[in-house]
């Protein structure tokens, strides 16, 4: 049994312990001399080791590098709670070669009141890349100018312009929608309309029960040349018509996150599942992807599902996956880390991230589908065998 004395004396040794100066835990000399002797400090980094970055492996296809992308992210700067510089560091863990933060000129509550006329607010829209730029370069990871136009009312519901200039031209335009997207395609910016089905009829999304439509509105900024992809999915939310209206009307397909918390509470750590825009650009470089993107050369991935147009989602399939048929034996190799279901009649057989799958099926097969991607709603790719 302890006496009140040694009682007291080790509460002062946690005293000591629990106000140990700054520089111990930088691991500089001579700063366990205020401990007490008795008390033994343990040895280790009070950092966190560093994270290996997620390796995303995906072949070229034809003359093109596959490369991944998030191009609808939050920060303090409007209504996410996480600042620039993390961003950053959440998409250099997650693999990701290309991001673009897309603060809202609209609503910004950590800045205080609504209030977005720049000359009442002093205010400047590119804060967050500003901040953001120096450490992805130093990461190596392309920063892209962006901003989300957002309204509250739907139609027009919200848009995100990326690879702009400069977004305050784009804010001193915020008391007309289509100005804003005028004054962002002016400058360049491609811009794509976010989260079209999204149900919050508080905060100008759809009423319950209301079906997304793409609207005259929609379809006269289009007309204009203002306005030139889809989300097809956003956060966790999928739409899945919005494949057939980017089919339709040569629009461009962007999954994307839509993040306002961290990366880790939001998906945890590395998530395979978490929305990814995949890239066919000639080159790593932010010109070249701004080529891709009005190319229309985007293709989803989130969910495990794989989403875009017919013509580079098969490139991008052939790249992939390599089909031998030996008589009755299909033997298939992934040499990428996007899972395939490959549906032959009504079985489907999953092929695994760089695996592969020995299959007896009849000698008289001349296609397969692939369940989980879609080059339209509804509509799996389908492969023809030699
Ligand atoms: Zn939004
Ligand atoms: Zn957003």
């Amino acid at each position: 049994m302890s006496t009140r004395r040694e009682f007291l004396q080790c509460a002062a040794l946690l005293g000591v312990t629990a106000s140990l100066p700054m520089n111990f835990v930088l691991g500089q000399e001579n700063a366990t001399k205020s401990v007490n002797p008795l008390f033994t400090v343990p040895n280790g980094n009070i950092l966190n080791p560093k994270r290996t970055p997620r390796n995303i492996t995906i072949p070229n296809v034809g003359n093109f590098r596959v490369l991944k992308g998030d191009f609808h992210i939050h920060t303090l700067f409007s209504d996410g709670y996480v600042m620039p510089k993390d961003r950053v560091h959440e998409a250099v863990e997650n693999g990701l070669d290309v991001i673009a933060i897309t603060d809202h000129i609209e609503y910004r509550p950590f800045f205080g009141g609504k209030s977005t006329q720049l000359k009442e607010r002093n205010d400047d829209h590119n804060i967050a890349y500003d901040v953001a730029k120096p450490e992805a370069e130093k990461m190596n990871l392309i920063l892209i100018r962006g901003t989300e136009i957002t309204k509250s009312t739907m139609p027009p519901g919200h848009f995100n312009a990326v690879f702009l200039k400069d977004v305050n031209p784009v804010a001193e335009a915020v008391n007309d929608w289509k100005k804003m997207l005028e004054a962002a395609a002016n400058q360049g910016a491609f811009v794509f309309w976010n989260h079209p089905g999204w149900v919050a009829p508080k905060s100008g999304g759809l009423e319950k029960g209301v079906p997304m439509s793409f609207t005259a509105e929609h379809d006269d900024v289009r007309r204009k040349g203002f306005l030139h992809g889809i989300e097809v999915f956003n956060g966790t939310s999928y739409y899945p018509v919005v494949s057939d209206w980017c089919n339709e009307m040569d629009l461009g397909l962007i999954t994307t996150s839509d993040i306002h918390v961290s990366e880790w509470n939001m998906y945890g750590s590395q998530n395979p599942f978490r929305p990814i825009t995949l890239i066919l650009a000639e080159d790593r470089t932010e010109e070249a992807i701004r080529e891709a993107f009005f190319a229309r050369r985007t293709i989803g991935w989130a969910a495990g599902m794989i989403l875009g147009r017919a013509q580079w989602v098969e490139q991008l399939f052939n790249a992939c996956v390599g089909i031998t048929k030996n008589n009755g034996s299909l033997q298939l190799t992934n040499r990428s880390d996007i899972p395939c279901q490959i549906q032959i009649g009504n079985n489907i057989h999953e092929l695994k991230p760089q695996s592969e799958l020995v299959l007896t099926v009849d000698t008289a097969l001349k296609k397969l589908t692939v369940a989980n991607w879609l080059i339209g709603t509804a509509k799996p790719l389908e492969i023809a065998i030699g």
